[in-house]
Formats: structure tokens, C-alpha cells, sequence
């Protein structure tokens, strides 16, 4: 591995790392605040930048199950959330693909 190269995201209302203020979407990237977290609300977003993925894993969520991976800050690897890799039930098809952050683990940086 070489440097970590960090991309840094330009507009209103961009969300970062509430650690190390990485940033990771702005408000233009959410498709949702309706989502629910471990830590209360979360945002699904169709895009999120500065993040690793972690192993596939299934978990069965108020929604049905799905095949998720944990998503983790590129610089700090705090896991912020998860992105769904796929869904088994067709209502949720459109959440494949797309990222969930928790809202508590975001700042909104400027
Ligand atoms: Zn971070």
C-alpha cells in the first residue's frame, strides 16, 4: 500500500468523520434520512467518498435480510456504517449499492 490519497469534497453541507473530519458526502449525495442505525438516525447516500469496506457479512434488518459490509473512515477506520451489497427482497433493491452513515458519527464540515 502507498500513500492514502484523500479526496476532499467542495460545496454546502458536507458531511466528515466526526473524528478526524475526513470528508465523506455532502448533503447533494443523500437519498435518505429516514434510516435507522445503531446510534439512532442515519442517512442512506448514493455516494460516499474516503471510505474502506469490510468483509461481506448478512445481517437481518427490520427490512429483511440483507448482505451488507461494514464501512469504515479511510484515515481513522472508525465504522461509520455500511453498504448494502445486496438485497433479497424486491422493495429493498434499490438500497444495493448505496451507503448508510450514522448520523451521530458525522460533522458537518464547511
Ligand atoms: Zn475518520
Amino acid at each position: 500500500m502507498g500513500l492514502i490519497y484523500r479526496t476532499f469534497l467542495e460545496g454546502n453541507n458536507i458531511y466528515a468523520c466526526s473524528q478526524c473530519k475526513t470528508h465523506l458526502a455532502t448533503e447533494d449525495f443523500i437519498l435518505s434520512k429516514q434510516f435507522q442505525g445503531k446510534y439512532g438516525q442515519a442517512y442512506l447516500f448514493h455516494q460516499v467518498v474516503n471510505i474502506i469496506q469490510g468483509d461481506e457479512q448478512d445481517r437481518t434488518m427490520t427490512t429483511g435480510l440483507h448482505t451488507i459490509k461494514d464501512v469504515l473512515c479511510t484515515k481513522c477506520n472508525t465504522i461509520l456504517g455500511w453498504i448494502y451489497i445486496k438485497a433479497y427482497n424486491d422493495d429493498n433493491k434499490y438500497k444495493e449499492g448505496k451507503c448508510v452513515l450514522e448520523s451521530k458519527l458525522l460533522i458537518e464540515a464547511h
